[in-house]
């Protein structure tokens, strides 16, 4: 069994916890906090072992009836892999902790690429982690945007990525971000960030990204063309797809018109907290004129990773068969619709 510790128990955290506590070859040793706030409620609940992520804050705790397995040094310790979930750049702050414990740690996509030694996607590149000392699970959006590539690049290859991604204001549990009544071009200059972080899956591949941001919370949406180097028809494409597990073809029939019934759809059907791990394609949009593909896709932000984080877990540990990584993790959380 891989023991695993999760550090940073917020909106990943938390995601990835249950997920790698459900894997048959896994053992979630426990989870650090900042603050004994409902997250760290719902992990007593949960029996998941609580530790202080600060020290001088073990006795909040205390003094909200929590009780804590230990600190977070001690958390690193007792695993053979971390799991560092915490805000953007703390991640690179905690890097020390992990290496002076010599734990191989998995970032996340907030943290800047040079922070481990390998950016990560499971169905794009997962060998390239099998036995390191540290991964980066690339941002929501790559992850998104890899596994539409990854299929694409083999089958047909890849001209020119061109994407405009229309991304939620903040979470929903993220009240302080916005905007709340505008539509901004985010970042104003051209690329933004995501094309330069495909790139650290796919070093060479061509590919635009421009950014939006948009008073919504519940899911990304991504306008894709895909210039392809060789002729497709959109059926082709479409049958493509069926075959990956982590792409989910919006039937036409299914009157799913934007995120809101996605995520509706999502808790109907007994979704852990409506959670989507699949990218979610409209098979309506997927439309070829010449060899330009085009696409729409909607990626929720706060679940697509969480898969990836499971096959990076294993490909740390050494674990080199990443179709049967895949397999495991999606059979463990139900991924697939
Ligand atoms: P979050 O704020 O929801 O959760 C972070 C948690 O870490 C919080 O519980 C916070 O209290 C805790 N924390 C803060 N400082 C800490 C420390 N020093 N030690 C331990 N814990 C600490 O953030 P999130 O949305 O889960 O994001 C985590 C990472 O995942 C970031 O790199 C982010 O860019 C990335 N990510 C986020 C999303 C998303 O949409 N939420 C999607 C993909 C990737």
């Amino acid at each position: 069994m891989i023991q695993v510790g999760v550090n940073g128990y917020g909106t990943i955290g938390k995601r990835v916890a249950d997920a790698v506590a459900a894997q048959p070859d896994m053992e979630l040793v426990g989870v650090a906090k900042t603050r004994p706030n409902f997250e760290a409620e719902t992990a007593v609940r949960k029996a998941y072992p609580l530790y202080a992520a600060v020290p001088e804050r073990v006795d909040r705790f205390a003094e909200e009836g929590l009780e804590l397995a230990g600190e977070v040094d001690e958390l690193v310790a007792a695993a053979d892999v971390i799991v560092d979930c915490t805000p953007s750049g703390i991640g690179a702050e905690n890097a020390s902790l992990y290496e002076d414990h010599d734990t191989p740690t998995i970032f996340q996509g907030g943290e800047d690429a040079d922070v481990a030694e390998v950016s990560f996607n499971a169905r794009a590149n997962y060998a390239d982690a099998v036995g390191a000392d540290s991964a980066r699970v690339v941002s929501c959006n790559t992850t998104g945007l890899s596994r539409i590539l990854a299929p694409l690049e083999e089958e047909w290859g890849v001209e020119k990525a061109r994407v405009t991604l229309v991304r939620r204001g903040g979470d929903p549990g993220q009240t302080d971000r916005g905007p709340i009544d505008d539509i901004l071009p985010d970042p104003v200059t051209i690329p933004s960030h995501h094309g330069p972080d495909v790139n650290t899956i796919f070093p060479d591949l061509d590919i635009d990204t421009l950014g939006m941001k948009v008073p919504a919370t519940l899911m990304h949406t991504h306008s894709v063309n895909v210039t392809l180097e060789s002729e497709a028809d959109a059926e082709d494409v479409l049958d493509r797809f069926a075959d990956e597990t982590r792409l989910f073809l919006i039937p036409p029939g299914a009157d799913i018109d934007g995120s809101g019934k996605l995520k509706e759809f999502a808790h109907d059907t007994g979704r852990p907290r409506g959670d989507l791990w699949e990218n979610c394609i409209w098979a309506e949009s997927v439309t070829v004129e010449g060899r330009d593909l085009y696409l729409f896709q909607a990626i929720h932000q706060e679940s697509d990773v969480v898969p990836e984080n499971v096959d990076a877990i294993r490909a740390l540990s050494g674990d080199a068969d990443a179709a049967e990584s895949r397999r495991t993790t999606e059979d463990a959380m139900g991924v697939g619709i």
